[in-house]
């Protein structure tokens, strides 16, 4: 089983021809709301991997949180710890101009107010990011500790986090961006294949870096290597890296081996850039 700790977004998506200068009005079209937050598409990647999921989230009482808590349910996530708080459910306003750019400012709303649970579900892995109050990551990461839980750390989006939290990770999953953010000044003398050593070298237990169509690098106390990704025609990569960390913890959570997992895992991803938004459903 694995419980996915994390947040929960509607993403608000306009199309429009060029942005805004600051004061000037421009007109949008194809206005659409799709669900996203990396918890949301997390939990919703790892159910539709075969695990008995469960998502520790908080909605706004606003309609899309309930909405967003019944699309999550009929994609196979036990919603029953998404709790319910006053105010509005995050949410990103996400501007898309034809030459694919994203523009995106990001209401944590109810994420905001996502704090450790009395009644953390019963799970083989936790698997959390940084969406959310880092405290309930911390929460999350000792709850796994205690009753022998794997604790998987996507630090995304990316920011430093404390050593005691990266000695929990097992693995720490990012990408080469969030890597190189991690490792600092080392990164640029690096080859990203290199990055999961090193990050086992910063305390991680285990750590995978995606490296987009290129598949993913891995190291643990097993081994280290680079698995491709299947090959295929990109329509949209938003939410790649959260169906690769969502289908890689289910996989881990059946006890498979590491380079098992990642194979797993880059079929979803790879999976997820053949659809729009970041959830294969809306
Ligand atoms: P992020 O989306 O977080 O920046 P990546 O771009 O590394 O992360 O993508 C995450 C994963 O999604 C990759 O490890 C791979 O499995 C899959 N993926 C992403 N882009 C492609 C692509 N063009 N072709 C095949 N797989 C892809």
């Amino acid at each position: 089983d694995v419980a996915v700790v994390g947040s929960v977004n509607i993403d608000v998506i306009v199309r429009l021809a060029r942005r805004p200068q600051p004061g000037e009005t421009v007109h949008g079209e194809q206005l659409s709301h799709r669900p996203g937050g990396k918890g949301a598409n997390q939990a919703s990647a790892a159910a539709r991997a075969g695990a008995r999921t469960a998502l520790v989230a908080a909605t706004g009482d606003d309609p899309h949180g309930a909405r967003l808590r019944a699309g999550l349910a009929h994609a196979g996530v036990d919603v029953s710890r998404c709790t319910t708080v006053p105010g509005p459910t995050g949410t990103a306003l996400i501007a898309v101009t034809p030459d694919g750019e994203n523009s995106i400012v990001i209401i944590g709303g109810a994420n905001e107010h996502l704090t450790a649970v009395d009644a953390w579900p019963a799970a083989a892995c936790y698997l959390t990011q940084l969406e959310i109050p880092l405290d309930t990551v911390v929460a999350a990461a000792r709850h796994a500790q205690a009753t022998g839980a794997r604790f998987v750390l996507n630090v995304s989006p990316a920011q430093p986090v404390s050593p005691e939290l990266l000695r929990q990770a097992d693995p720490v999953v990012v990408n080469v961006h969030e890597a190189a953010l991690l490792l600092g000044a080392a990164a640029q003398t690096m080859a990203p294949a290199d990055y999961p050593a090193a990050l086992i070298t910063e305390g991680a237990r285990s750590a995978v870096v995606t490296l987009g169509a290129a598949g993913a690098a891995w190291a643990d106390a097993t081994g280290a290597g680079t698995v491709a990704a299947p090959s295929v025609e990109p329509v949209d990569t938003t939410g790649a890296g959260d169906a690769f960390a969502g289908a890689l913890t289910a996989a881990l959570a059946r006890g498979v081996p590491m380079p098992v997992a990642i194979a797993d895992a880059n079929r979803a991803g790879a999976d997820a850039t053949r659809w729009h938004g970041a959830v294969p459903w809306d």
